[in-house]
């Protein structure tokens, strides 16, 4: 019997080269990818993010093809391109006389709504299908914490670590314990040697004609000869072998360490790969705990479980956060912060030398790793009293790995705790003793890492103790922040106001810093 004709359509962040859909090549289903300027300009994307992702979809339409499936692929300049999502359905629908749709359940609330109503308007049959990538249903979070008062990653990452047996021997964690993150917090001093970390040198002028001919501008850099970033899933596979080869063995001790002299030290730089599903988040997982296995000599127990537990545990964690809150999340400002976002985010032109190291890698690889997101970018957005919609649309732009799901619960959520302590149980905020505690910066810096007043001191020192007494209101009753509050009213009363003083000219220029 012959087959009506069938549409499966794939978003930009479903590249999952091992999804069911393609085990078997139908000749009545047409696939559709539609490179989309809704999609490329619904935030301010760094240049790298663009290409990254039309350079993944491209060589994902490509493979495809080359599987024998029939591939629908709108480029972003095609003269003839329909225009937006539902007219690129439309179109296909026409053309192939197909009589039903498919899509994969998208993994941002915006998609789900837009492509909701798109099915409504299109009135043919539709299937919603898995992505088959991720480890929990979007309602896992909820469900889990339902009637409770706090919904605690940890709580959730060991359930995880039970129900898939990841680093378990028998009912007990491996090693007698869940958790190692106090061994995984040092300064690196220069020794041992920063690795060079593992880059791709992608031709990509092609993909940045395109965007020319569309009319499409990114920020950042981008070196048109030499692309960094993966582009296929086998390149991802080399990224992952890389890591857990030479990375592993170090990734928990210095995983919280800043230097001006790398950019990703002993991280893995998999998220761009997991978030567009050309690796799987339970490959990486048991590359890395198999690796530990094989070589306990060399790769300690608590990299491999401080590895794991970011993606096992935090990953999956701030994806249930996102589907449990959203859509309201979206508009949270617990601590009612409205000041726009310093321009030198852009730019990286500000003299706080740990800032302008952190902006400054990620105007150039669009990259920066989780604690210069948090506690650098992030903590100074915090103390500076940024709106947390402007901090989120930069990280929603920065990042090769930003996709609102797992960008906004850590933006909003865990960095600027707009939420009120949904995901973190206190603010992360970093005065300059913590940034010298982790970080190289200080030493070549303008300000002062030891004054907390005066034209000469660290900002931060006075934006941290400014931020305390500002929010006092919301925050003095937090256990985990009390002891911030008992220091503060031990300090002389002439202190705090000059430290007042000084965090008020900064937050009156916060351009200027
Ligand atoms: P590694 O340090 O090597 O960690 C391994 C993997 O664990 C990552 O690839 C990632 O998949 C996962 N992971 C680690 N931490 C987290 C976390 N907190 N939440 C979710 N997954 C995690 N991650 C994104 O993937 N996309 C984002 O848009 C994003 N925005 C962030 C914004 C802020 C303000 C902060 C504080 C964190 C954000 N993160 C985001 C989380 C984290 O910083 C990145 O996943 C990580 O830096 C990616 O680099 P890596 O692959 O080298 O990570």
């Amino acid at each position: 019997m012959r087959h009506m004709a069938e549409i499966r359509f794939i978003l930009g962040d479903q590249l999952h080269y091992g999804h069911s859909w393609y085990q078997e090549v139908r000749p009545d289903v047409h696939y559709v990818i539609a490179e989309l300027r809704d999609e490329l300009s619904y935030a301010p994307h760094h240049i790298q993010k663009m290409v990254g992702f039309l350079g993944a979809m491209w060589n994902f339409a490509a493979w495809l093809r080359k599987q024998g499936h029939q591939v629908h692929h709108f480029r972003i300049d095609d003269p003839a391109h329909p225009g937006d999502l539902e007219a690129v359905l439309r179109h296909v629908m026409q053309h192939t006389q197909a009589t039903c749709w498919a899509y994969q359940e998208p993994d941002e609330y915006r998609l789900d709504q837009q492509l909701a109503q798109i099915a409504k308007n299109l009135q043919h049959p539709v299937r919603i299908c898995s992505t088959e990538h991720f480890l929990t249903e979007r309602g896992a979070v909820a469900e889990l914490f339902k009637g409770k008062k706090t919904r605690v990653m940890e709580t959730f990452y060991r359930d995880m670590r039970r129900k898939t047996g990841v680093l378990m021997d028998g009912k007990e964690p491996l090693g007698g314990q869940w958790n190692f993150d106090a061994e995984n917090r040092k300064k690196w001093n220069g020794s041992p040697p920063l690795p060079t970390p593992k880059v791709f040198a992608h031709p990509v002028e092609d993909i940045l004609e395109a965007l020319e001919r569309a009319g499409l501008r990114g920020w950042g850099e981008i070196n048109p000869s030499a692309f960094i970033w993966p582009l296929t899933r086998k390149e991802s596979l080399v990224l992952l072998q890389d890591f857990v080869t030479r990375l592993l063995p170090y990734f928990g001790a210095y995983q919280d360490a800043m230097t001006g002299q790398g950019w990703s030290l002993w991280h893995a730089r998999l998220s761009f790969s997991l978030n567009t599903k050309m690796l799987h988040p339970m490959e990486v997982i048991q590359a890395v705990e198999q690796a530990y296995r094989a070589r306990p000599g060399d790769i300690p127990l608590s990299a491999a479980e401080g590895f794991i537990r970011q993606i096992l545990g935090w990953r999956e964690y701030v994806r249930g956060i996102y589907w449990a809150e959203m859509p309201h999340y979206a508009q949270m400002n617990f601590l009612e912060h409205h000041r726009p976002l310093p321009s030198w985010y852009w730019t990286g032109e500000t003299q706080m030398q740990c800032l302008k190291e952190a902006i400054g890698q990620t105007r150039k690889h669009a990259y920066a790793h989780h604690i210069q997101r948090l506690m650098v970018t992030g903590a100074f957005g915090l103390m500076a009293g940024v709106s947390p919609d402007e901090m989120d649309a930069w990280y929603l732009g920065a990042y090769m790995d930003a996709i609102e799901w797992v960008e906004m619960p850590n933006t909003r959520g865990m960095s600027q705790f707009a939420d009120g302590g949904i995901m973190g149980t206190k603010p992360y905020l970093g005065s300059a003793n913590y940034m010298h505690k982790m970080s190289d910066a200080c030493s070549r810096c303008v300000y002062d890492k030891d004054q907390r007043h005066g034209d000469k001191a660290c900002p931060l020192n006075a934006l941290y103790w400014d931020f305390h007494l500002r929010q006092r209101d919301k925050l003095e009753r937090n256990p985990r922040i009390g002891m911030v509050y008992r220091t503060l009213d031990k300090m002389d009363p002439e202190e705090l106001e000059r430290i007042r003083a000084t965090a008020g000219r900064h937050l009156e220029g916060l351009e200027e810093l």
